[in-house]
């Protein structure tokens, strides 16, 4: 039986090149990059007001009290509780204006507006006063420093840098990045198409009646969701039933997919007859059989190049073998940089009793306590029963050797979501 990283290694040793393809911004939300994206021009473009109110001269306003900064430091006393300046004209953010600020002057500025020639700061709208009388000057009530409230050209990006990188998953901040960097279109990896085939005789889909004997496929569903999760498409193959011409027919409708899954008949009952019917459609298997829990019986195998796994049937041993092997194998056939779900470090929030020999996927909820992640083990954690993946945020990783924990133990979280990112490495705790 071999180890989760020997497994892990035969899933992921033939991993075909990513294939980019272009798509609109509109729909990449979520896609990985298949190229650097680079800025044409600097961001922001060019030096503009980050408030509205008025462009200065830094220089004309030494009299007075700044409002922020410590531009009182370089010995000016300031003395006066206003200046008045002239307003040469009035600047919209799109336009650019066409006026100098001259010693006296200021503009009125918008935010996002470009800086007019001959200001180096902007006074916010709130430090002014009007002028009774006069719509063409102002009172500044505050000093300014060079460059207070104006956003500098390049101070974000300049021109030529690389923005995003490859592998990239493209976020809605980062999908509006590249939007600012003016990109309509994108190069992001295929999404590989992902064959479902579930097994079983006593299978059928959701939506039919149950016979005697019978329940529904879950696990077509569960997987189809994880594999959007993971950024794949899901392919329903149908349901086997527990022969191998059946399996094996299934299997050949499976074959223009660029991954096979299946559920159910990995098992060592007599009618598990996944391993043969792969066997027969010309697959070369290369491991069966796991030391994880939930999910031992699990299949892993090659056929005309394209990877199939056999999951077990147990609905939680099926995800949990999903999330451990399928995923990352999708995540790095996208060329994914950090192909694995996230970890983080928790404590029990009870006793943990295990027996030494197969690492064990504990299906926890987690909860803030105290300045740290509490790892709650979520219902019964049978392999048979949905609930507990439910109500899991992640998988509480228990090392092979380890015989337990106590309650307040430190336990290493395998996150069940990438949202805020994967990681480069399993991170397994042994
Ligand atoms: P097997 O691995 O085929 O022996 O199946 C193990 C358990 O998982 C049995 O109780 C099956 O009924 C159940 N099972 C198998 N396939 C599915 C499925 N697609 N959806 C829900 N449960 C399943
Ligand atoms: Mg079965």
């Amino acid at each position: 039986m071999l180890s989760v990283h020997q497994a892990l290694a035969h899933c992921l040793a033939d991993i075909p090149d990513p294939i980019g393809e272009t798509v609109e911004i509109w729909h990449a939300l979520g896609r990985v990059l298949a190229e650097d994206v680079t800025a044409p021009s600097p961001l922001p473009p060019w030096d503009n007001s980050a408030m509205d109110g008025y462009a200065v001269r830094s220089c004309d306003l030494v009299e007075l009290h700044p409002t922020d900064g410590d531009c009182c430091d370089d010995g000016i006393t300031p003395h006066a509780d206003h200046v008045v300046l002239q307003i040469i004209d009035t600047i919209p953010a799109g336009t650019v204006s066409a006026q100098v600020v001259g010693a006296g002057d200021c503009a009125r500025i918008m935010t996002g507006a470009p800086m007019p020639d001959g200001a180096d700061a902007v006074v916010m709208q709130e430090y002014t006063k009007a002028v009774d009388g006069h719509n063409d000057r102002i009172q500044i009530l505050a000093g300014a420093i060079t460059g207070q409230h104006v956003r500098r050209r390049g101070a974000e990006v300049n021109r030529g840098d690389t923005v995003l990188h490859t592998g990239h998953q493209l976020t809605p901040p980062s999908v509006g990045l590249c939007a600012a960097v003016g990109r309509a279109e994108v190069r992001v990896a295929r999404q590989p198409r992902v064959a479902i085939v579930s097994t079983g005789d006593e299978i059928v889909p959701p939506g039919k009646q149950l016979g005697p004997g019978q329940i529904h496929s879950s696990n077509t569903h569960a997987l189809a969701g994880w594999i959007r999760a993971a950024g794949a498409i899901p392919v329903d193959c149908g349901i086997a039933p527990d022969t191998v011409a059946g399996t094996r027919a299934a299997f050949r409708r499976a074959m223009d997919a660029d991954v096979i899954v299946s559920t159910g008949g990995v098992s060592v009952g007599d009618f598990d007859v996944v391993r043969q019917a792969l066997r027969e459609e010309g697959a070369e298997m290369r491991f069966w059989r796991v030391k994880i829990k939930p999910g031992k019986p699990l299949a892993f195998g090659v056929i005309g190049g394209r990877p199939a796994f056999g999951l077990p049937g147990n609905p939680s041993s099926c995800q949990v073998g999903f999330l451990q092997f399928v995923r990352p194998f999708l995540r790095m056939f996208m060329g994914a940089e950090k192909p694995y779900l996230p970890c983080i470090d928790a404590r029990w929030a009870q006793m943990m009793t295990k027996r030494a020999g197969r690492a064990e996927l504990v299906r926890v909820a987690l909860r803030w306590v105290d300045g740290s992640f509490q790892a709650v083990r979520t219902s019964s954690q049978s392999s048979g029963q949905q609930m507990s993946m439910v109500m899991a945020h992640g998988l509480a990783l228990m090392p092979p050797e380890s015989t337990g924990a106590n309650k307040g133990d430190s336990v290493r979280v395998q996150l069940m979501s990438d949202v805020f990112g994967g990681a480069e490495t399993p991170d397994y705790p042994w």
